[in-house]
């Protein structure tokens, strides 16, 4: 378990971090999202212990990361595997050089037999048993980061932190990672935390997200919860404007939270109240899986007050306007 209580840094006269506190379960999939400059990797970097921090505590299963000796930290380190934007491979080494590398640094000889083992066991849960061989030139970026995370649980660490792993790749290349840490997570039962700008990814498979914004956590819950229903400073980071509509009727904006079989209900209501209405604009998302979002009315003027109170008849969350 990560416990970050009332954690504050500064570079200097920089404030960075402003009294965070959050806690990731084990074996969670946990996001921080938030713009650049949020202050994300530094969050990071104090949970691995390669920054200090001045106020607060960062306690991980139970013991402070800023209190450990240098060996502790070093032991406490191995713990964790790390993978970044640029996925730092050694360009002159092959793919099972690089993922045995972190070996090599903890005094481990990667030829002994349960050592190659497991960098070949790991080379194959990443899809890349047909590219031992080769160097980073000759891969493309996903391929790059399934190295990268092959490499990064090769000490058998407990938790795998990911600071924009994706960020450099495609959408569709986006998706492969993202399944496999997923997979990662399922079958090994590692913690993953994962801090990106990028709203896909957090929707896709955090658990649970925190939203860092100039330097304080302004959010935290699940994707949904601050998704689906957007604070102002969600919408800003978004970046999502709405367009105008028609200035006729009324409009409706019903959020779907839990699952979109909600939607029938429109149907419904179509036909039990003998309403005509237009839908005018709609944001269907996947979240890990289940289909959310918003959805938006308009109906007459006359009907408002009865499409409003039918829809809240049925459990589903309205707001007037768009
Ligand atoms: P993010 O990962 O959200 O983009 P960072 O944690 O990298 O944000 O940076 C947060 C702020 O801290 C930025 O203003 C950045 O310039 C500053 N910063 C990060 N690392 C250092 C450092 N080693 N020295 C001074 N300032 C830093
Ligand atoms: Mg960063």
């Amino acid at each position: 378990m990560i416990e970050i209580t009332h954690l504050s840094k500064s570079f200097g006269d920089l404030r960075v971090l402003e009294d965070i506190s959050l806690h990731i379960n084990d074996g969670e999939i946990y996001g921080i999202i938030g713009q650049s400059g949020a202050g994300k990797s530094t969050l990071l970097r104090c949970i691995n212990g390669l920054e200090s921090y001045q106020e607060g505590s960062v306690k991980i299963d139970g013991q402070e990361v800023r209190s450990l000796s240098t060996k502790e930290l070093h032991a406490l380190q191995k713990q964790m595997g790390m993978i970044f934007q640029n996925f730092n491979l050694l360009s002159r080494l092959n793919v099972f050089d690089n993922v045995a590398l972190p070996m090599r640094f903890a005094g481990l000889n990667p030829r002994k037999p349960e050592n190659k083992q497991r960098i070949l066991d790991l080379i194959e849960l990443v899809g890349l048993s047909d590219k031992l061989k080769a160097k980073p030139r000759e891969l493309s970026g996903g391929q790059k980061q399934r190295v990268a995370i092959a490499r990064a649980l090769v000490l058998n660490p407990r938790i795998l932190l990911c600071d924009e792993a994706t960020s450099a790749l495609d959408p569709r290349i986006t998706q492969g990672i993202l399944s496999l840490l997923t997979k990662i997570r399922d079958e090994m039962g590692i913690t993953v935390v994962v801090v990106t700008h990028q709203m896909e990814v957090v929707k896709q498979i955090c658990e649970r997200v925190s939203f860092l914004k100039d330097s304080r956590l302004i959010q935290e819950g699940r994707p949904e919860e601050l998704f689906v229903m957007p604070n102002e400073d969600i919408r800003a980071f978004l970046g999502k404007i709405d367009e105008a509509l028609p200035d006729t009727g009324r409009y409706i904006k019903l959020f779907f939270t839990e699952n979109a079989f909600e939607s029938e209900v429109i149907s419904t209501m179509a036909r039990e109240l003998n309403v005509p209405f237009s839908i005018c604009r709609a944001n269907l998302e996947d979240f890990r899986g289940k289909i959310l979002g918003s959805l938006v009315l308009n109906v007459r003027q006359a009907d408002g007050d009865r499409v409003l109170q039918y829809l809240s008849d049925k459990n589903i969350i309205v707001e007037e306007g768009y």
